[in-house]
């Protein structure tokens, strides 16, 4: 496994612990459960974020590309791309490809549609207003797509939870997949 995957994980239970309330304080035992043998590969797929299956391909200088994620923060990025991964496993093994997966689940919940087949396009989900990120400080890319959206939901409900940039009813459905995976 290369770029140091075993520090971001440590700074990603460190995090998410004690925000993981939704998990009843279970972080790590969740992470173990959901998000093991997961992959991080640095610099691996010509410089764009991209998830299959279990690895995710982040680009060589991820840390100074972080304006789609929420708060800017690198942190929120891998959790983001963490969150694609969890919504993989959870239809079909690429459900941030095709569809069929806890993303799905959460879109069809907020009241969102994906106009193509596939779930992470730019500019391929519609919301309703309510539903919607606002579009600050790096939330806004929470409305790009379905795939999107889903990972969005997932880094901001451990990170910030009760945020006003994240749509509250996604919150809440995110806390409950939590803590009904835990
Ligand atoms: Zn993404």
């Amino acid at each position: 496994m290369r770029g140091g995957w075993n520090n971001i994980l440590l700074g990603f239970a460190k995090k998410a612990q004690p925000n993981l309330q939704i998990a009843g304080g279970y972080g790590q035992e969740w992470i173990n459960k959901n998000l093991s043998g997961t992959q991080i590969d640095i610099g691996g797929f010509s410089g764009n974020c991209i998830t299959f299956g279990s690895t995710v391909y982040l680009p060589e200088n991820f840390e100074n590309k972080t304006w789609n994620a929420p708060e800017n923060s690198t942190l929120a990025m891998i959790i983001h791309e963490l969150g694609h991964v969890l919504d993989n496993r959870s239809g079909g093994g690429n459900a941030t490809w095709f569809g069929g997966g806890a993303g799905d689940a959460l879109m069809n919940y907020v009241g969102g549609q994906s106009k193509y087949f596939i779930r992470w396009l730019k500019n391929s989900l519609s919301l309703p207003d309510d539903n919607m990120f606002k579009d600050n400080n790096g939330y806004g890319y929470g409305n790009n797509s379905p795939a999107d959206y889903f990972a969005h939901t997932f880094a901001s409900t451990i990170l910030t939870p009760n945020n006003s940039n994240m749509p509250i009813m996604a919150m809440v459905w995110m806390e409950a997949m939590i803590d009904l995976t835990k």
